[in-house]
C-alpha cells in the first residue's frame, strides 16, 4: 500500500494558524489530525486531548529518554511541545493524510526523519511584520516576557520562510481563502501519490 502523506504546518504566532486548522478540521474529517504533547498549562475551553495532551515536565522528559516522540521542541524557550512517533507512522503506514501544526524546530526534525515522499511542509505568513505585531499585541492572555518571546521566535521563524514546500498568506480577515489554498495544496499532493482522499 502506497505511504500516507504528513503535512505540517507552521508559521509565526499571530499569523491565525489556529483558525485555518480548525476549518480544516472541520471541512476535512478524512485528515488525521494528530495530538501533540504538551507541558504548557490549558488556556480557557482547550480540552486535554483534543489538540494537546497536556502533560507535566516529569513525563514529558521521561518520554523523550524513552524515545516516544518523533520530534520535540522547547517553544518560545517556555514549553516542550512534542509529536508522538507511534501515531504518525500507524497512519502514514495506513496511507492517510495527517495535519500537525508545529514549530520551526519540529518541521526541521520532521524533515530529518520522515521520507520526503511523504511529507509536504506549508508555511502560513501574515500580508506584512506590522499585521502580525499588531496581532500578538492584542494577545491578553499573555505575560510581556511571553510577548516578547513570542515576538523574537516570529522573527526567526518569518526568516526561515524559504525552508518549506509552500508559503500561504493569511491576510487579515481572509482565513477562508488561506484554507481554500491550503487545501488545494494537500489534495493536489494527495491525489499525486494515488491516496484516497
Ligand atoms: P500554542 O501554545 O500557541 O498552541 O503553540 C505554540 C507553538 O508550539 C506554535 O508555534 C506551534 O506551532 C508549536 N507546536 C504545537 N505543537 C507542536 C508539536 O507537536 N511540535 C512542535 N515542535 N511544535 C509544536
Amino acid at each position: 500500500m502506497e505511504k500516507g502523506l504528513f503535512v505540517t504546518i507552521s508559521g509565526p504566532s499571530g499569523v491565525g494558524k489556529g483558525t485555518v486548522i480548525a476549518i480544516l478540521r472541520e471541512r476535512l474529517p478524512q485528515a488525521v489530525f494528530l495530538v501533540s504533547c504538551t507541558t504548557r498549562e490549558p488556556r480557557p475551553g482547550e480540552v486535554d486531548g483534543e489538540v494537546y495532551n497536556f502533560i507535566s515536565e516529569e513525563e514529558f522528559k521521561r518520554w523523550i529518554d524513552e524515545g516516544k516522540f518523533l520530534e520535540w521542541a522547547l517553544v518560545h524557550h517556555g514549553a516542550y511541545y512534542g509529536t508522538l512517533k507511534e501515531p504518525v507512522l500507524k497512519a502514514l503506514d495506513a496511507g492517510k493524510v495527517i495535519i500537525r501544526e508545529v514549530d520551526l524546530q519540529g518541521d526541521r526534525l520532521i524533515k530529518q526523519t520522515i521520507p520526503r515522499d511523504q511529507l509536504v511542509s506549508i508555511f502560513i505568513k501574515p500580508e506584512n511584520i506590522s499585521q502580525l505585531i499588531a496581532r500578538i499585541n492584542h494577545r491578553g492572555e499573555m505575560s510581556e516576557e511571553e510577548l516578547a518571546r513570542r515576538l523574537e521566535s516570529a522573527r526567526v521563524e518569518l526568516a526561515a520562510a524559504g525552508e518549506f514546500d509552500y508559503r500561504v498568506t493569511n491576510s487579515d480577515g481572509q482565513s477562508l481563502k488561506c484554507f481554500m489554498e491550503v487545501s488545494d495544496i494537500i489534495r493536489s499532493r494527495a491525489s499525486a501519490k494515488g491516496l484516497a482522499f
